[in-house]
C-alpha cells in the first residue's frame, strides 16, 4: 500500500534493521524497543489487521514468528517471550499494518504487560460464553 509506512520499510524506502526474510515475511528491530531484541514480524503483503489478513499468508506468518521467536531467545539467552498482536486503535494498534512483536523477556528486566483481572459472575460467563 502506498502510504503505509511498513509497506515503506519493506519496499526499502525507510530504513530499518531487518533480522530475518523469506517469500511472505519479513521480520525487522522494533525502533522503540521494549527490551533489546524486540522484534517486529508481518507478512510482506499489505493487510491492515487480523480480521482482513489471509489465512494461508496468516498461518506462513506466525510459523515465522515461531522461528524467530526461537531464534532470539537462543541468541539472547532470553528467559522468556511474548508475543502481542494488536488490531485496532483502541487495542493498541497503531500502525496499520499487521504485526506481531516478538518480546524477549528478562528474569529482571522492566517490562510491564499489564490488563486488569475483573471479576463475573457465573450467570455473566454463561451470557457470554454463548
Ligand atoms: P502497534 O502499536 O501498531 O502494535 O506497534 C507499532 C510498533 O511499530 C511500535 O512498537 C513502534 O515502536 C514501531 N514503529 C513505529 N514506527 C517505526 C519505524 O519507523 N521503524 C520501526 N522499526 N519501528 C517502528
Ligand atoms: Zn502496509
Amino acid at each position: 500500500m502506498e502510504n503505509c509506512l511498513f509497506c515503506r520499510i519493506i519496499r526499502g524506502e525507510i530504513p530499518s534493521r531487518r533480522v530475518y526474510e523469506d517469500k511472505d515475511s519479513v521480520a525487522f528491530l522494533d525502533i522503540n524497543p521494549a527490551n533489546p531484541g524486540h522484534t517486529l514480524v508481518m507478512p510482506k503483503k499489505h493487510a491492515e489487521n487480523i480480521f482482513d489478513a489471509d489465512d494461508e499468508l496468516l498461518g506462513r506468518v506466525i510459523v515465522a514468528a515461531k522461528v524467530i521467536s526461537k531464534k532470539i531467545k537462543e541468541s539472547l539467552n532470553a528467559d522468556g517471550i511474548n508475543v502481542i498482536q494488536n488490531n485496532g486503535r483502541h487495542a493498541g494498534q497503531i500502525v496499520n499494518h499487521i504485526h506481531f512483536h516478538i518480546i524477549p523477556r528478562f528474569a529482571n528486566d522492566t517490562v510491564i504487560i499489564s490488563y486488569p483481572q475483573i471479576k463475573m459472575e457465573d450467570k455473566d460467563f454463561e451470557e457470554i460464553q454463548k
